[in-house]
């Protein structure tokens, strides 16, 4: 069964890897084998660029809206086959993409990869998950260690002006309401937008 894509209502997501840098607390990875309509997204091996198009050319891509690379690993981890793929998705359908990331693909890949994401990402979510260096750090155990919250926001504020819409998440019911104004403050402040998304078990 192809776990390279799925459907989660009404968007195609692609799962290009399920490595990561972090282990956070939450992380559904721990609990679930699957998200949507796929049946697993651990991956026998890293899908390569040839693999993810033959996958997209086997759907009807009317159906979806929206293309996001997410899956069961952080997706910059595949920044290279990102690009690639983010290309071929546009040139070939022009549906809007997304993003969705820890904000950490710049220490994974060692440059500033924003650049590379004008014109290609329309829309980066990024986990921001606390307002805090020190709680992120317990809660999200980067292995970059605690440089990784400032680099995070370093990302998210450097995507803003180059990606159209620039996203950082906490999740629903883990914040107090204190804790979630300062997360406001902090996308007013780079000019991003808050979302307080649903908590899943
Ligand atoms: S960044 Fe995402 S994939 Fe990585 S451990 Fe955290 S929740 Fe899981």
């Amino acid at each position: 069964m192809n776990n390279i894509l799925y459907k989660v209502h009404d968007n195609l997501y692609v799962n290009l890897t399920n490595r990561c840098p972090c282990a956070c607390r939450f992380c559904l990875r721990q609990t679930m084998d699957r998200v949507g309509e796929s049946d697993s997204l651990w991956l026998k091996e890293e899908p390569d660029l040839a693999a993810v198009e033959k996958e997209f050319e086997s759907r009807n891509m009317d159906e979806y809206r929206e293309v996001v690379f997410c899956g069961f690993g952080e997706p910059t981890e595949r920044f290279d086959v990102l690009v690639q793929v983010a290309d071929f998705v546009k040139a070939r359908w022009g549906k809007p993409i997304r993003l969705n990331t820890n904000g950490l693909g710049d220490l994974i890949n060692g440059r500033d990869i924003v650049p590379e994401l004008r014109g290609r990402v329309d829309t980066v979510s990024i986990s921001l998950n606390t307002p805090d260096k020190e709680a992120y750090l317990a809660l999200v155990r980067p292995k970059f260690g605690e440089k990784s919250f400032d680099a995070m926001l370093s990302f998210a504020e450097r995507c803003v002006g180059v990606v159209p819409h620039v996203v950082l998440s906490t999740v629903d019911t883990t914040l107090t309401k204190e804790q979630e104004e300062r997360c406001a403050a902090i996308c007013r402040r780079i000019g991003a937008t808050y979302r307080i998304r649903p908590f899943e078990s």
